[in-house]
């Protein structure tokens, strides 16, 4: 069982071994993990059977969000939780933060695709969550002693919703009601002006949120609509590029932070001093593979990775299927840390401009676009591309039983109701049947900035 004090310490007391003693540290933990599995796992046991206890992680077979999914009731070692179990109590957003069954928290993805993976993490999974990121989270002592000094207020932008960044916040409210005003979570959702007002009254030590959601208020503030003297910012859930990192930076005049994290796994990687993305391969293993789930070496991109999580034992990933394309160095890092370091395939998706009824230019990140689309019942895919004149073009790729013209009318009235949120009262939108526009590596862009002429006319 794991204590937040406890996994601190192990981190700190990891981060000083030798490259033997790190080793011998990783193998128990991955040795332990795989033989629990195997022992209380059906959907282990059933998986690894023809193979010898002693067999290496490469000879396991992956796993992937949909199989884990469908086979859910089969798949966690307390054998009490099923997923009728947990329908209710995810139909109800006041349990968003609060524990399951008194003893998990649960986190949901927001996968656009099929059904949203469910984590559902113990007190001890928790604890290494914590641990984790209280340890490893902010690399430069100056700025944690700084944030500490301010009295620690922090506000985080995050969608709504069972989220990792949102419920976690939560929790910690829940938790600790008279540190209220302290730990506070904004709707990524609200228009900017709005987000700009509420964060002025509250004047947060530490801002946290989505990168563009930050690259949207760095541009507030430079405007000076915004009034923050934070002691660091903290970008996730999104690529923060240099150029995005150099603008926070000099927008609000302290350091930008991000790190790599998944609600599967938690934090894959911590940002070093020197800006690079180091595994926390104490607590989770990463392997970075070809579409066919061979090893790519490092300095190779991969197609994805496949992640190993150490500490959840009440819900096992072993080699997950996460599809980043993400490239692993084992070239030293001048911070001195012996893990290896990564970098994660660039974000794909833009911050868009509409013109509010006053005329004025109305900037929305990619994020509130996605959460609202995602919602529309009998939507599998989208993408929505936003010209000049307020123009969006949807593509949609419905699911099997629903009629395509009913999706459209429906994502079309639900983009439309939340742009009128923003004073965007006037938007033409279309539904085409084009197919969406994907990366170079095969990954759907859901939400893109285009010029007048790309967007196809009704
Ligand atoms: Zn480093």
């Amino acid at each position: 069982m794991a204590t937040l004090l406890g996994t601190i310490v192990n981190c700190l007391r990891y981060d000083r071994l030798s490259p033997t003693d790190r080793e011998a540290v990783r193998v128990d933990r991955l040795r332990s993990m795989i033989r629990h599995a195997r022992t209380a796992s059906p959907v282990y046991r059933a998986r690894y059977a023809d193979l010898p206890p002693d067999s290496p992680l490469s000879a396991l077979p992956p796993v992937t969000k949909a199989k884990l999914m469908a086979d859910f009731d089969d798949w966690l070692t307390d054998r009490t939780v099923t997923s009728s179990g947990l329908q209710g109590y995810l139909a109800d957003p006041d349990n968003i933060g609060r524990k399951f069954a008194n003893r998990y928290l649960v986190f949901t993805t927001s996968g656009s695709t099929g059904t949203p993976l469910v984590a559902l993490y113990d007190r001890s999974a928790n604890a290494v969550l914590s641990g984790l990121n209280t340890a490893r989270g902010i690399p430069s002592r100056d700025d944690l002693a700084a944030l500490v000094r301010r009295g620690g207020t922090s506000v985080g932008v995050f969608a709504e919703g069972f989220y990792l960044g949102y419920a976690s916040v939560r929790a910690r409210q829940l938790a600790m009601p008279w540190k209220r005003d302290k730990f506070r979570v904004l709707s990524a959702l609200r228009p900017v002006p709005e987000l700009v007002a509420e964060l002025n009254r509250a004047k947060p030590a530490l801002l946290g949120g989505y990168a563009t959601i930050l690259e949207l208020l760095a541009e507030e503030q430079l405007a000076g609509r915004l009034e923050l003297a934070p002691s660091l910012l903290m970008a996730g859930g999104e690529h923060l590029t240099a150029a995005g990192r150099e603008l926070l930076e000099a927008a609000f005049g302290c350091r930008a932070y991000t790190s790599y994290a998944c609600t599967e796994a938690g934090p894959i990687a911590s940002e070093c001093a020197h800006r690079r993305l180091h595994v926390n391969d104490d607590w989770v293993v990463v392997e970075p593979v070809d579409d066919d789930y061979r090893p790519v070496p490092p300095g190779t991109t991969s197609a994805k990775i496949l992640v190993t999580n150490l500490f959840n034992r009440s819900q096992p990933f072993i080699r997950y299927e996460v599809t980043d394309r993400v490239t692993v160095h084992d070239e030293p890092c001048p911070c001195g840390r012996l893990s290896p370091w990564l970098e994660v395939e660039g974000r794909t998706d833009d911050v868009t401009t509409f013109t509010d009824s006053g005329g004025r230019a109305v900037r929305i990140a990619p994020l509130p676009i996605y959460a609202v689309l995602k919602e529309v019942p009998g939507v599998a895919r989208f993408q929505a591309l936003v010209g000049r004149g307020n123009t969006v073009e949807l593509r949609l790729v419905c699911t099997a039983a629903e009629s395509e013209a009913e999706v459209a009318s429906r994502a079309t009235a639900r983009l439309k109701a939340f742009l009128a949120t923003h004073d965007v009262l006037d938007p033409a939108i279309t539904v085409s049947p084009r197919e969406p526009v994907r990366t170079s590596g095969g990954k759907l862009r859901h939400v893109l900035s285009v010029a007048e002429a790309e967007v196809s006319s009704p």
